[in-house]
């Protein structure tokens, strides 16, 4: 019974907590507005960026004297979509492959557990669907059980990967990637690297001297750093999120698991915080469960 309480907790929803915390008032005041603060915050939207959103609503309450809870529904998801636009302009954030920058370098980058792996293997599959040659790098090389996840991905799309064994040198790995790749023509790479945060620093020359060897063929390289987060993690998701930022120029965001939670939250705070689009959300296992970020579409799955 307990069990089943807390899950539904946990799926209580961010448009559940709002209609709660609205619950027989008819306008915006201070206790609404305190009330608001909570739901944000618990709804893993960052300490921040809920500050941001409650000043603009404030803003506005100021501005128009009054507020009725029947608008605060409306004026809340133009503020959200306002702040998804700062990094994603248009409403669809694909990742679009430049046909003269071929191929084209996608460094992954994340904690192990996040979905790495499975990201890679649903890009590649999406990337395939549209006609183009990918090639798979296993540069994390520090887990046996890495490389071989990879492996079955690569299998399971019918797409070709570079590996080498176990403990050898990712940069290694990440060059003759590149190599096998220029040689088949290939548009796309989809590196994988090694997700150890407990050294800072060894995680900061790892990604540099990867880099660096994938310059030697690719002088551009990598044209992306794609940093996946477990979207069910909250406040860790965005201590990741630091993390790597500080650690390498991350481009663009994948954000998992957001099947079966209800906090998607991280997904606004994090876009707003680091100024990074998400460009793709895991909501499964399988091959097809990577959505391409509509900022629209999250807007509406978050008010429902
Ligand atoms: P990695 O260590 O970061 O490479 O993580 P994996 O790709 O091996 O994924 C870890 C676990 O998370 C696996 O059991 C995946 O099936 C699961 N997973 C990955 N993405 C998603 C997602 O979007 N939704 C769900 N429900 N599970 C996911």
């Amino acid at each position: 019974e307990n069990l089943d309480k807390g899950l539904e907790k946990s799926k209580t929803s961010f448009f559940d907590k709002m209609s709660k915390a609205v619950a027989g008032k008819s306008k915006v005041d201070d206790e609404v507005l305190d009330d608001l603060e909570d739901v944000l915050v618990s709804s893993d939207v960052g300490v921040a960026t809920t500050i941001k959103i409650i000043n603009r609503i404030e803003d506005r309450v100021a501005r128009d004297k009054y507020l009725g809870t029947d608008e605060l529904n409306k004026i809340l998801r133009e503020e959200i979509a306002a702040l998804l636009s700062e990094t994603s302009s248009g409403e669809y954030s694909e990742l679009d492959i430049p046909a003269d920058k071929r191929p084209y370098v996608i460094m992954v980058v994340g904690v192990n557990g996040v979905g790495k792996t499975t990201t890679i293997g649903k890009l590649a599959h999406q990337f395939k669907k549209q006609g183009k040659k990918v090639v798979l790098g296993a540069a994390d090389t520090f887990r046996a059980a890495a490389i071989d996840q990879l492996q079955i991905w690569a299998d399971r799309t019918d797409v070709p990967i570079i590996k080498q064994k176990m403990g050898s040198d990712p940069a290694s790995v990440a060059f003759e990637t590149i190599k096998h790749a220029v040689q088949m023509d290939a548009d796309v790479v989809l590196i994988d690297t090694a997700g150890r945060l407990h050294n800072k620093v060894n995680l900061m020359k790892e990604l540099s001297k990867v880099k660096r060897v994938m310059q030697k063929t690719v002088a551009d390289a990598p044209h992306e750093v794609l940093l996946v987060l477990d979207g069910s993690t909250g406040q860790n998701a965005f201590e990741q999120a630091k993390q790597f930022t500080a650690a390498t120029e991350v481009t663009s965001l994948a954000v998992t698991k957001l099947d079966g939670t209800a906090k998607g939250g991280v997904v606004i705070g994090i876009s707003d915080q680091f100024k990074i689009p998400v460009k793709y959300i895991g909501v499964g296992e399988g091959v097809e469960d990577l959505q391409v970020f509509n900022k629209f579409e999250f807007v509406d799955s978050f008010f429902k």
